[in-house]
């Protein structure tokens, strides 16, 4: 039963509408029902995936099996401790191979994809220069403003993308430390970068790289062996585990030369008084040292849960299935003349399913209002967290620090935001 009144919180397997494709994966909210300003309701159309994904089945019925099993990590001696202890660090596991860690990589747990590069950024050694593309969404944009950051051109092709970066990086010290931050797939026009490329460059001249994966993760395989990038960060509410964790794996030498990111019990290894009065502490150099605190043990079980979902599913039948559906939206759109679909990399460039717009003569917010009051679709509009690419992308300034929003745009003016639709294995 429901705590909502019109809302059916029931789920049910789903079966293919499309005979090309396999079905699409459970997922909890496919018969949510919403009422509409029309009057009456309708089927809610969760078409805002690269926000937050729903929860897959599986995860939510692995985690209610847990659940009375809840305990404290790391912390007990009682059976549930152990438990929860076990299914832990056993996720950590899961995660390593889902992400096809090297041995020796270490798989932190975090809050989210921010929280991942914001810890990232306070273990890079000083002196470090950081290489990041306006292009990216803030959360890799804005952690390292304690570094030497260069802010990289909007590029229009994959491989102007890898030139630039080559160009940047030939200008920089050769015997200073430097990292690279980049996107997987876009969070607002779905286009997928030349990961494996822009790492070999990194590499190439002595940088590391990290990998924002928190759209790309959702979609495609991800492996840190044969993309050959030193970090990887996603969260799980992308991944169909809404429970509040992410994930940075990756290279362990930074992240154990570093301080911890919390302070706390779980990171030290010892504390003791000194002779002084001051504490002398010894921090663990495990993933435990950026973990202080009781860990979110459901979260991260529910990553693992997706993780071992999506891999049971098949990431080829999920691809094909989503490309089925990016083709049927894309084509949809192209026969309205007002809509104009986003894009960096152009019209055959390979995406996941997450497509922006905006429609002549249509404030982009008052459209996206629209279609959730009269039809019960749910898409975000705005500039998605990504300011200067979307604006970029929209014809404007992208240094202009205008807020979101925009006063209507009349026909044949330009809209300041847009509309954004995405989805993904649950469609
Ligand atoms: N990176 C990309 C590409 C994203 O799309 C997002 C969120 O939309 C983030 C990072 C930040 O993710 P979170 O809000 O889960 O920290």
């Amino acid at each position: 039963m429901s705590a909502y009144p019109n809302t059916a919180v029931e789920t049910t397997g789903s079966e293919s509408a499309d005979p090309c494709c396999a079905a699409p994966l459970p997922v909890l909210g496919r018969d949510v029902t919403v009422p509409l300003v029309t009057g009456g309701e309708v089927t809610y159309a969760a078409l805002d995936y690269a926000a937050s994904a729903p929860a897959l089945q599986r995860v939510w019925d692995d985690v209610a099996a847990y659940a009375p099993y809840y305990g404290s990590v790391h912390r007990g001696a009682g059976y549930l401790s152990q438990l929860s202890t076990d299914l832990f660090e056993n996720s950590r596991v899961t995660v390593a191979e889902f992400l096809d860690c090297r041995p020796g990589d270490q798989v932190v747990f975090t809050r989210s994809t921010t929280d991942s590069l914001n810890l990232l950024a306070r273990t890079i050694p000083s002196g470090c220069e950081v290489f990041v593309f306006e292009t990216e969404h803030h959360a890799s944009l804005l952690p390292w403003q304690d570094a030497r950051v260069t802010y990289l051109n909007a590029p229009r092709t994959p491989a102007q993308a890898v030139e630039t970066l080559e160009l940047a990086l030939a200008g920089r010290d050769p015997y200073g430390p430097a990292l690279v931050c980049v996107t997987g797939a876009s969070n607002v026009t779905g286009e997928l970068w030349p990961v494996k490329e822009l790492a070999a460059a990194a590499h190439a001249h002595g940088a590391r790289i990290v990998l924002d994966a928190a759209q790309l993760a959702p979609h495609h395989p991800v492996s840190v062996q044969e993309l050959d990038v030193d970090w990887v960060a996603f969260s799980g509410h992308k991944l169909y585990a809404p429970f509040g964790s992410g994930v940075l794996a990756g290279r362990s030498d930074w992240l154990q030369e570093a301080e911890p990111y919390l302070a706390g019990g779980g990171a030290s290894r010892k504390v003791a008084r000194r002779a002084d009065g001051g504490v002398d502490v010894e921090w663990h150099t495990t993933a435990a040292r950026h973990e202080a605190g009781s860990p979110n043990v459901i979260g991260v079980y529910s990553i693992a849960s997706a993780c071992k979902a999506l891999t049971e599913a098949g990431f080829d039948e999920l691809v094909a299935r989503e490309q089925h559906l990016i083709d049927t939206v894309r084509a949809g759109l192209a026969e309205v003349p007002e809509v104009k679909v986003l894009s960096l990399f152009g019209d055959d460039a390979p995406r996941v399913g997450v497509i922006s717009f905006v429609v002549e003569g249509w404030n982009s917010s008052h459209f996206a209002a629209a279609l959730s009051a009269e039809y019960g679709i749910g898409v975000r509009d705005g500039l998605f967290c990504a300011h200067p690419l979307v604006r970029t992308l929209l014809g404007s300034d992208p240094q202009d620090p205008g807020e979101c929003g925009a006063p209507e745009a009349a026909p044949g003016e330009r809209s300041l935001n847009a509309i954004r639709v995405s989805f993904g294995a649950g469609t």
